[in-house]
């Protein structure tokens, strides 16, 4: 599940799951995974960008449609 977007505190380096490099900007999407630059949070079956809603399963990242499919 997809917590709203949060304000980066300057805590712990804030590392991207989807590409691994670390996250400058200040806002970004936080998954149970970690934390995703909004732009690499996307579908791992279709790519279509998550902003919204984001499914979860395997530590794979999915659209609603993909999910339950
Ligand atoms: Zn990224
Ligand atoms: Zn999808």
């Amino acid at each position: 599940m997809l917590d709203r977007q949060e304000e980066a505190h300057g805590q712990e380096e804030a590392v991207c799951v989807g590409c691994g490099v670390r996250i400058t900007e200040r806002w970004f999407s936080k998954t149970q995974e970690g934390m995703w630059h909004s732009a690499c949070l996307r579908c791992s079956e279709c790519h279509q960008p998550l902003e919204e809603k984001c499914f979860a399963k395997h530590g794979h990242l999915y659209c609603r449609e993909d999910y339950f499919r």
